[in-house]
């Protein structure tokens, strides 16, 4: 697993070009005899292990892409594309579920009903992502998936630390676009203008407004405004500013009621100073991911078994995953193992350009995941009756 990663952390690929990894993947899982489909939804990958026994049908996650990160760690096998780096851990993923994978089948023959390993493209995207294409691609039909999980590397996290969670585990990112259009002119007689650069700033501020007056205060909502466009030159006022900011909840109900009101105070702000807003939200956001509260309680349980870690509850982040997309068609669980072991230098978060991750703990990932199928996909096992 080790050497897989490191294979795979110096020749990253950005979301939606996963083509050598991808390749690597179906490769090796057809060489431990899995049933192989490649080119799913675009470069996802599915594989399928038939146990011996009846059963129920387990899948298995992990995302393959990576950022557009300057890699800047200590490590000698540092990514050799320029720009690009497996700053978020999904090289990790890729080897503990292709361990996982060749512990599932050395054990084919004790093994319940049918395991399917999902290795998706674009993650780190948002919008369409990789999750969608593949379920669109029929990844969680024929057979039907009973049960899904999915696992995170956290730079933040004690080394073969488990975070889990029931419910909300990860927020609904929903990017959004403000343009406003006012009038140019020369600047040395705004008067004769609307001039969106004045009118941007108010934007900005009124929208935390949004954040401190208008949601409840007991549910977790953050709005952020990432980029602001707009200008050439001292003197010149001109025609429009465009804004780009993105709002996190973790509940249906917030994350309609913001949306709503963000275009309330964007429109109402510019129509205050003559002008005008166009407000648009990124089709396709990622949905909340919400962890099945029965499963996660069965995942623990199975967790508990594995020697060298602990299975701690963590609070739910503001980060997205389109993870949510599998969990909304079958029940499941989104967990996280840490990673943090200064001693090793292994102390950066992820997306840092010096994210780095203590190599010890992909064992524990991959029994993790190789134990959830066992175990979920007999219908009468120990985790099964609890
Ligand atoms: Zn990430
Ligand atoms: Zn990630």
């Amino acid at each position: 697993m080790v050497r897989t990663r490191r294979a795979l952390h110096q020749h990253p690929e950005l979301a939606y070009q996963e083509v050598e990894t991808s390749k690597l993947v179906a490769d090796r899982l057809e060489s431990l005899g899995i049933e192989v489909r490649r080119n799913v939804g675009g470069t996802g990958v599915l594989g399928v292990l038939k146990g011996a026994k009846a059963g129920r049908v387990v899948a298995l996650r992990a995302d393959m892409d990576g950022l557009p990160v300057q890699e800047t760690s200590d490590v000698d096998f540092r990514s050799k594309v320029e720009g690009v780096m497996h700053a978020c851990g999904h090289d990790t993923h890729v080897a503990m579920l292709l361990g996982a994978a060749r512990l599932l089948s050395d054990h084919k023959r004790e093994l319940h009903g049918t395991v399917k390993f999902l290795f998706q493209p674009a993650e780190e995207h948002g919008g369409r992502g990789g999750a969608m294409p593949m379920i669109e691609d029929g990844a969680m039909k024929d057979p039907r998936v009973d049960f899904v999980f999915g696992l995170h590397i956290e730079g933040a996290r004690r080394s073969g630390e488990f975070g889990v969670k029931e419910g909300a585990i990860a927020a609904a990112p929903d990017a959004f676009k403000v343009k406003i259009v006012g009038r140019g002119g020369h600047g040395s007689a705004p008067h004769e203008t609307i001039d969106p650069i004045y009118v941007v700033a108010h934007v900005i501020l009124a929208l935390q407004g949004v954040s401190a007056r208008m949601i409840d205060p007991v549910r977790p909502f953050v709005i952020s405004v990432g980029a602001v466009h707009s200008g050439t030159k001292e003197n010149i006022i001109p025609d429009v500013a465009t804004l780009d900011g993105t709002i996190r909840t973790l509940d249906e109900v917030t994350r309609k009621l913001a949306k709503k009101r963000v275009e309330e105070v964007a429109k109402g702000v510019c129509r205050t100073f003559g002008a005008r807003a166009e407000v648009e939200f990124e089709k396709d956001a990622y949905p909340v991911t919400v962890n099945d509260p029965r499963t996660t309680e069965r995942a623990v349980w199975v967790l508990k078994k594995i020697p060298g870690t602990r299975v701690k509850r963590v609070e739910a982040m503001l980060g997205g995953e389109d993870f949510s997309r599998f969990l909304q068609k079958a029940p499941g669980t989104f967990y996280f193992l840490g990673t943090r072991n200064p001693e090793k230098g292994c102390v950066y978060p992820n997306h840092s350009s010096k994210f780095k991750v203590d190599e010890d703990v992909l064992k524990f990932g991959a029994a993790s995941l190789a134990m959830l199928a066992f175990e979920f996909g007999n219908p009468t096992g120990p985790s099964q009756e609890r």
